[in-house]
């Protein structure tokens, strides 16, 4: 879709912190984190909602978010991550990950955490890369 901005993101029309890519899926840093690390997972396909996919898509979609809380667990070697489907903030399918949240999302934060930019960002995506 053309006004939709996950879409643009999916081609490479608007540049993103990119943490995972596949034929289907692509996931990234979402520039207005709630927490270090706050990842989001598309499909490249525009889908209004999570819930319009279909059933052999949504399997592969949880296992690709799997794949990258796991990765997460690892690498910043902690053990929770919360995912969550929400949707109302852009209308496109997509899954927030969450890093190491426990104790510290307050839904909606009024003071958000710098952009994944400048040297910081690129160690902290340099960290959570899976491509
Ligand atoms: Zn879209």
């Amino acid at each position: 879709m053309v006004n939709c901005i996950f879409c643009q993101i999916a081609v490479g029309k608007i540049p993103c912190f990119k943490i995972y890519e596949d034929e289907i899926f692509l996931a990234f840093l979402d520039i207005n984190p709630w927490v270090l690390g706050h990842t989001l997972i598309i499909p490249k396909k525009h889908y209004r909602w999570v819930w319009d996919m279909p059933d052999d898509l949504v399997g592969q979609y949880f296992a690709v978010v799997n794949k990258i809380a796991n990765h997460y667990r690892k690498v910043l070697k902690i053990e929770f991550v919360m995912g969550w489907i929400y949707g109302l903030e852009v209308p496109h399918a997509h899954i927030h990950l969450f890093p190491d949240s426990r104790g510290k999302i307050a839904f909606y934060p009024k003071e958000k955490l710098p952009q994944p930019s400048g040297e910081e960002g690129e160690k902290l995506v340099a960290k959570l890369r899976m491509i």
